[in-house]
């Protein structure tokens, strides 16, 4: 049942068994998943049914670490995340896979790694998951999508590179598509525009209740016997550190660590490859559309396409992160950055022309790189408030130059590997395509690396861009000294309050992060499940 909050009145009190702040991926899924089973439960959702100006502006705030782009131009931090029902669902791409098992391994070589527990307990989740996105399944074996495409992963199999699968879905709207089933079910109540601005508490250990308030200037009061922050990655962090009745410092954050660890996918044009295979070898790389079978999606159609990352064994080997990328065939994405003016398109025609063979088939390589943990890298609150005077956030992403060492030592094997395998020829170009490229092209060669001559790379200045995942900002771990949340996604410090989203990731890892944070959220309603009976 949907609730528009602006219809209260001021003072009511409003609550549940569950009490979940934020209709997104995590929250419709952990809502739905309570109230089949029973449970009165209560969503507290900012927005509305539609993007509000006035709404969003409530996620606006400034980046003051490395700058937050897409590839090519600045994001601001309201544009990165939307605040109405389903949240930023609204405007995901939809590509879904699972984490690696290297992501949940402590790797020593790392200054903070590993999560409490490995990928066999999520992997009853991932099913249940699946469905909530709207993918055939959590089979992403090669084979099995080999025979469903009817088409050939890219031919490279060694120890430092291997084709995987991404299920696409088409994008999976939560508020659009879960909506008939939220209005269906009168023990789940959405309040809409419902912005909760405060965690209320008398001791720090436990919530007494939820200061929530509309624009329009409605207060209510939320009650219940468990709360649940599912407000994104950057939003539960900031409530915490916004929720200060016990101790300036915010809610469950003696250890402070809550904001800490912000983490991001490292996403980066390395640049472009002359595919010799036939090209109906490679279509793996786009991809196809298949019809899913069974579940209450039955009937509908996603996408599947294959795309290439580094091993495990070579990120243990090698003692580095992980890096994946996608090979984005002879079109060349909207916006792909021709980093110095006078670079077109036909440049790079004449370019991948110059490289020695009859142009096949052009690829542009678009990577996601994994990040080191970094305390430094947080979520912090700054002193300009907005329109419920609520502090806004101010976001010092952090990254170093030892990732992109990585991400590059990564780009090169895949360069290597293209060759050996005889799939192809690459040419990096970190950062995007460089005009002067068509002039210090040296031809013939397998790979040459460069910003404005051959041997010349800038390390430390290729562009990097954000991947909009915003994890790790309340990580999970054993102990309280390394993480907000316990493997249970429960507060280390708060009894009766637990995190759902990405935030609670123990390390990032190179996947895209919905499908995860959608399996957690099912984890989470079976922990509940046991903690209210
Ligand atoms: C351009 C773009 C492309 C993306 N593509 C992909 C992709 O291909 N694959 C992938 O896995 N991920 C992708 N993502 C990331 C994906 O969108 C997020 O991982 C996912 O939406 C997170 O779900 P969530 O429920 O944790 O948070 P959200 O979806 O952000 O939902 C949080 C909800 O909480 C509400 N809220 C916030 N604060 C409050 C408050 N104080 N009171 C009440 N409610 C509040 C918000 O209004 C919102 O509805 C992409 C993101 C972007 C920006």
């Amino acid at each position: 049942m949907l609730i528009d909050a602006t219809t209260l009145d001021s003072g009511a009190t409003i609550g549940g068994d569950v009490c979940i702040i934020g209709a997104g991926a995590a929250g419709i899924t952990l809502g739905i998943e309570l109230a089949a089973l029973g449970f009165d439960v209560v969503i507290l959702e900012s927005g509305g049914h539609d993007e509000d100006a006035a709404t969003q502006d409530l996620a606006a705030g400034s980046s003051i670490g490395q700058p937050a782009t897409t590839l090519d131009s600045p994001v601001r931090l309201d544009q990165m995340r939307l605040r109405y029902l389903g949240g930023t669902t609204n405007h995901w791409a939809g590509f879904c896979r699972p984490l690696s098992p290297v992501d949940f391994e402590v790797r020593d070589h790392l200054a903070v790694s590993g999560w409490p527990f490995g990928p066999d307990e999520l992997a009853p989740y991932m099913r249940r998951a699946a469905e909530w996105v709207r993918i055939t399944d959590d089979d992403f074996s090669l084979d099995r999508w080999e025979v469903k495409l009817g088409m050939q992963a890219p031919a490279i199999r060694s120890d430092r590179l291997e084709p995987f699968v991404y299920q696409l879905t088409f994008p999976t709207k939560f508020g659009r598509v879960y909506r008939p089933e939220i209005d269906a079910t009168p023990n789940l109540r959405v309040y809409l525009n419902a912005n909760t601005v405060n965690m209320a508490t008398a001791d720090g250990r436990q919530v007494s209740h939820l200061d929530v308030r509309t624009l329009g200037g409605v207060s209510l009061r939320a009650e219940a016997t468990a709360y649940v922050l599912a407000a994104g990655g950057i939003e539960n962090p900031r409530l915490l550190l916004a929720s200060t009745d016990n101790d300036p410092a915010g809610l469950g954050n003696a250890n402070d660590l809550v904001g800490r660890y912000f983490t991001e996918h490292l996403q980066v044009y390395a640049g472009f490859g002359l595919l010799e295979a036939d090209p109906a070898d490679v279509a793996g790389l786009n991809g196809a559309e298949v019809t899913i079978e069974t579940g209450r999606h039955a009937g509908e159609t996603h996408g599947a396409k294959f795309a290439l990352g580094l091993t495990d064994h070579h990120v243990r080997d090698a003692e580095t992160t992980g890096l994946e990328l996608q090979l984005l065939q002879s079109a060349f994405p909207e916006g792909a950055p021709l980093q110095e003016s006078g670079a077109t398109m036909s440049d790079v025609g004449e370019l991948l022309g110059r490289t020695g063979t009859t142009p096949g088939t052009a690829v542009y390589l678009q990577g996601l790189a994994e990040q080191e943990l970094d305390p430094e890298s947080r979520v912090i609150l700054g002193s300009a408030t907005d329109a419920l005077g609520m502090r806004r956030v101010e976001l010092d992403w952090q990254y170093s130059a030892a990732d992109r060492r990585r991400a590059l030592d990564g780009y090169r094997i895949v360069a290597e590997e293209f060759g050996a395998s005889g799939l192809g020829r690459v040419q990096l170009v970190p950062g995007g395509i460089h005009a002067d490229a068509i002039d210090n092209l040296v031809p013939g060669e397998f790979v040459s690396i460069y910003s404005s001559s051959p041997d010349e790379i800038d390390e430390n200045n290729f562009p990097v861009g954000m991947g909009f995942h915003h994890m790790c900002t309340t990580r999970m771990a054993a102990s309280p000294s390394d993480g907000v949340v316990d493997p249970d996604c429960r507060m280390h410090e708060v009894e009766n309050l637990w995190v759902a989203g990405s935030s609670v990731f123990a390390t990032g890892g190179t996947a895209t992060p919905t499908y995860t944070l959608v399996a957690l959220a099912a984890r989470l309603a079976d922990h509940l499940t046991a903690v209210l009976r």
